[in-house]
């Protein structure tokens, strides 16, 4: 993997001196690569030992499940680390034309097999935090702490300004950093709004979204004499009758992660025999068949705290200065969208534009970067709370006419989606974050949804899904 990772010769001219990363995850990690532009050193504190090989780590136990990463987020990593689409395709994980060689089950239907635009990578999330962490240690400017806990934050004799990390090593023994700045990145259990209202600062109220959704996940592998010409398969969900489904990608060193998705806490069983049972209710039989041919080569992983939670850092009326908070500490999606990593890594070049715009020192950049910050986050947290309100137990709060009209539109949207390609890549485009959710009213994407459209209802089409031609091809009637 070595000698594909470039020299960051010559690096930028600094401005500052260090900063320090809370957090050595998706969202530390690609902070930490703005931050090297700026900083003459960073660095990155993590709880956890940092493995050497791609492997699930405590610290992150939602390792185990898909983690999908979309081009958006992907775009921007080839940006930062240029070559890493191409390490990670040497790595082992697996491109897949989101058209054709993905397959979409949703309200009541297989959505037609064309060739997309768009191909994206499947990789498990220990080797894409691993590789992007290699890259980072090739980075001169760039050192990792593992094995220590931030406990609170060192901040100067006025009580305005961050100043460095408490730390506490692993034997219990404290210990101090000194920081220029800090950026929390410390995870959805963030610490970070106790360290500030320990300070006498405000803590930012919060929005959660809570459609109680539940994972289980096993990794497969299938033997040499089956083969299929698809390499991810998603039965998606959808309210307010469809509450379970399931994700099947292909990874790695040929095997196939499997997750049983139940929303508004309808879970999938970890158990042997229940997840069969569950697997066996879904919508369509080929997760059943898929499992039928393939040999379970993991436990089965239950995974639950997942709900969208917006904490407002945005909002505050003040600021602990040199002092930041990003990824799922600031705003954590329902994953089941799979936004998470590309949003924390499209964040990171907000942190980049704001430290550009930055003149003489970091004051007012703690409440600059987390404004900005509503910039990247607006449109994922409504494409993933827009459904999942609907979830919602006891989220009876009146909807407009303009709401109204605008979710039966999107739910249209959908519909037509499965049957005309050039809706469907509006629709991919704005999932995978290339595009602003105002794509899907574009006049193009409008009058085909809005025209009468014909079911695919043919035996075979609903079965699976038949390819049906390129991204112009109109099927429509
Ligand atoms: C089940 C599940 C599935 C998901 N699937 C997807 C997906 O398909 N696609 C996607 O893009 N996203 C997905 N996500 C979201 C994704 O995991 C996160 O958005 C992404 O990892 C970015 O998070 P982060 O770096 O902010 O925090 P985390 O990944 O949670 O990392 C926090 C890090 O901080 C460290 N840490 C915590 N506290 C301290 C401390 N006090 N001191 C030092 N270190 C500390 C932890 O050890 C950890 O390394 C999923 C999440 C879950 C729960």
């Amino acid at each position: 993997m070595n000698n594909l990772i470039p020299h960051y010769l010559p690096q930028p001219q600094t401005t500052y001196r260090h900063a320090v990363v809370i957090g050595g995850s998706i969202a530390g990690l690609t902070a930490a690569r703005v931050l090297s532009d700026h900083f003459d050193r960073v660095t990155i504190i993590e709880r956890d030992l940092l493995p050497e090989q791609p492997t699930h780590r405590k610290g992150v136990p939602q390792g185990r499940h898909p983690h999908v990463l979309l081009l958006g987020g992907l775009r921007v990593l080839e940006q930062q680390f240029p070559g890493i689409t191409e390490e990670l395709h040497t790595a082992g994980a697996v491109p897949f034309n989101l058209g054709s060689e993905a397959r979409l089950h949703l309200l009541g239907q297989w959505r037609v097999r064309y060739h997309s635009a768009y191909t994206v990578l499947a990789v498990t999330r220990p080797l894409l935090e691993e590789t992007i962490r290699h890259r980072l240690l090739a980075n001169s400017r760039i050192t990792f702490l593992p094995g220590l806990e931030a406990i609170g934050l060192c901040t100067d004799a006025a009580n305005t300004r961050a100043t460095g990390v408490q730390l506490r090593q692993r034997n219990g023994a404290a210990w101090q950093i000194e920081a220029d700045l800090v950026v929390a990145a410390d995870g959805r259990g963030s610490r970070a709004a106790e360290w500030l209202t320990a300070l006498g600062f405000p803590t930012p109220h919060e929005t959660v979204v809570d459609a109680q959704p539940g994972y289980a996940t096993r990794f497969y592998r299938l033997p040499e004499s089956v083969r299929h010409d698809w390499k991810a398969m998603f039965l998606q969900p959808l309210a307010p009758d469809q509450q379970r489904g399931a994700l099947l990608l292909k990874v790695e060193d040929d095997q196939w992660q499997l997750t049983l998705i139940g929303m508004a806490g309808d879970h999938p069983p970890t158990a042997e025999a229940g997840f069969l049972d569950y697997a066996r209710s879904l919508v369509a039989p080929d997760v059943v068949n898929f499992i039928q041919d393939a040999e379970p080569i993991s436990p089965i992983w239950g995974y639950r705290r997942m709900e969208n939670r917006l904490r407002h850092y945005e909002a505050l009326p003040r600021y602990l200065e040199n002092f930041l908070v990003c990824g799922d500490a600031a705003y954590a999606f329902n994953p089941a969208y799979g936004q998470g990593m590309s949003v924390a890594a499209i964040a990171s070049m907000k942190l980049d534009d704001c430290l550009r715009q930055q003149q003489g020192d970091l004051a007012g950049l703690a409440a600059r970067f987390q404004k900005a910050l509503t910039t990247v986050i607006d449109a994922p947290w409504q494409l993933a709370t827009g459904q999942d309100r609907d979830w919602q137990d006891g989220d009876d709060a009146p909807t407009d006419r303009m709401t109204r009209l605008v979710q039966g539109y999107i739910r249209r949207v959908l519909l037509t989606m499965m049957v005309d390609p050039v809706v469907a890549e509006a629709f991919l485009a704005v999932q995978q974050l290339l595009a602003p959710p105002t794509r899907l009213f574009h006049p193009d994407v409008l009058w085909r949804t809005l025209r009468p459209y014909r079911r695919l209802t043919s035996p075979s089409d609903a079965r699976s899904g038949e390819l049906v031609g390129s991204a112009t091809a109109d099927v429509l009637a």
